[in-house]
């Protein structure tokens, strides 16, 4: 498609967007009494309108049945959580069976570590990204000091990071397959962001995944950027585990439940050990109270606790809202608009005086997904604070980069081009 850089060219696209309705499902922020425009879909998503009347269901069961109502209210609260298996299987790709919802990201990954990061003497390496996201380099450091001492290895050599080559913004897949064998043996676990969420870079899960089972070691994701966002195929890939976060393109709101996957091939093996609780305890027998723990053959056995509900009630509204619209037209949008966004962006660096950036996210659309990330190099800081007190909702990441993710769900192309507007009138008032 030959994209224009006008309002008129950026409404026929929204004219033509399956998904136009969706946007005045959600609630917009407004700054100086206008509606943002909202990039940060990747960070927090927007609020849902209707979830609002999932919550009040909860409060108004819990108001009137109290107790009662984990067995007799509407959607009863004992097995709220299974709502989940169905919707979340066809978004990330896996067998209802595969996938659970509980706690949050960075606990979840840590207890899948407990099955999946079980170092020896001669096999206790990691392999990870350079600079990966900070709570994924604590949880490594962490796990890595946690099993050092007992088992015998030097916690100094346990973590290999995957670098960029000088001078590039990505990771090469080369670099990434030639990394893993040359760790070969010694690789214990791969665990790796499916989308770095500094530069937008979609890693190539299945290849690697491969490279990673042929050395021997499990190989797990950490999903936070990608679920929502991009096609996944969890079980086809032979991912062993997976966890991902609810609130950043799913929209479930702040420190929400986040969802986890455990690959079939792992259900029946009773020798990965795991920490368990009576929610992973076998279903039919979970209130018999006996004391040996069977866990549930799927995903749902390494669940814990019994659940927030209140917490699960807006990820049952943002999942439903997945499952009306599926996948498939939401990447078909992701495109476009990403596109749009990454031709106007274009457009400013050529034409304006003064527009010192460049986009680092991978131009191939197979290696990205709604991010797009630009680095300043001139304004920095300054046009990013500008940009938010004009209405322009976007983060910082040090040293000099915004993030621009135009969710599909909501944004819109005309968006795109007002954003065009703002970023060109703030650059040539500098
Ligand atoms: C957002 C994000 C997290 C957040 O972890 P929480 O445990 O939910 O606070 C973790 N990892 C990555 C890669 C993220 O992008």
């Amino acid at each position: 498609m030959i994209f224009q850089n006008t309002r008129e060219f950026a409404q026929s696209l929204d004219a033509q967007d399956a998904l136009k309705d969706y946007r005045n499902e959600f609630i917009f922020p407004k700054v100086n009494g206008k509606q943002v425009i909202y990039f940060t879909g990747n960070s927090l998503g927007l609020q849902p309108k209707r979830t609002k009347h999932y919550v009040d269901e909860i409060m108004t069961d819990w108001a009137n049945l109290a107790v009662e109502g984990h067995f007799y209210a509407d959607k009863p609260w004992w097995d709220y959580h299974e709502r989940f298996a169905a919707p979340l299987s066809e978004i990330v790709g896996a067998k209802p069976t595969e996938v659970t919802v509980m706690n949050t990201l960075t606990v979840n990954l840590h207890l899948l570590m407990v099955s999946f990061y079980r170092p020896t003497q001669k096999k206790f390496k990691i392999i990870c990204e350079e600079k990966a996201f900070p709570s994924d380099q604590y949880m490594f450091q962490s796990q890595i000091d946690f099993h050092s001492k007992s088992v015998g290895f030097n916690p100094e050599d346990a973590l290999v990071e995957i670098k960029r080559r000088e001078g590039e913004h990505n990771i090469r897949l080369e670099d990434i397959l030639a990394k893993i064998e040359e760790v070969g043996e010694e690789l214990a676990l791969v665990l790796i962001g499916g989308v770095n969420y500094y530069t937008g870079q979609v890693f190539d899960m299945k290849t690697i995944t491969e490279a990673g089972h042929q050395q021997g070691a499990y190989v797990g994701w950490d999903l936070a950027h990608a679920a929502g966002n991009i096609e996944l195929h969890l079980n086809e890939w032979k991912v062993d585990f997976a966890a991902w976060c609810s609130y950043k393109y799913m929209n479930s709101g702040p420190g929400n439940a986040s969802g986890c996957f455990v690959h079939e091939m792992h259900h029946n093996d009773s020798d990965l050990p795991r920490f368990a609780g009576w929610w992973g305890h076998n279903k039919e027998r979970r209130f018999k109270m006996e004391p040996k723990f069977d866990p549930v053959r799927g995903a749902e056995g390494w669940q814990i606790s019994n659940l927030p509900i209140l917490s699960l009630a807006p990820y049952l509204a943002s999942v439903d809202m997945f499952a009306e619209v599926g996948m498939e037209k939401l990447i078909t949008k992701r495109n476009l608009i990403t596109s749009y966004l990454e031709f106007i962006l274009h457009e400013i660096a050529n034409e304006i005086e003064g527009a010192d950036f460049e986009i680092i996210t991978p131009s191939n659309q197979d290696e990205r997904g709604c991010q797009l990330s630009v680095y300043l190099h001139g304004q920095g800081r300054e046009l990013f604070d500008r940009l938010m007190k004009n209405g322009v909702i976007t983060d910082w990441r040090e040293p000099n980069v915004i993030r621009l993710a135009p969710a599909p769900f909501y944004c819109s192309f005309e968006d795109m081009y007002e954003f065009g507007q703002i970023l060109k009138k703030l650059i040539l008032e500098k």
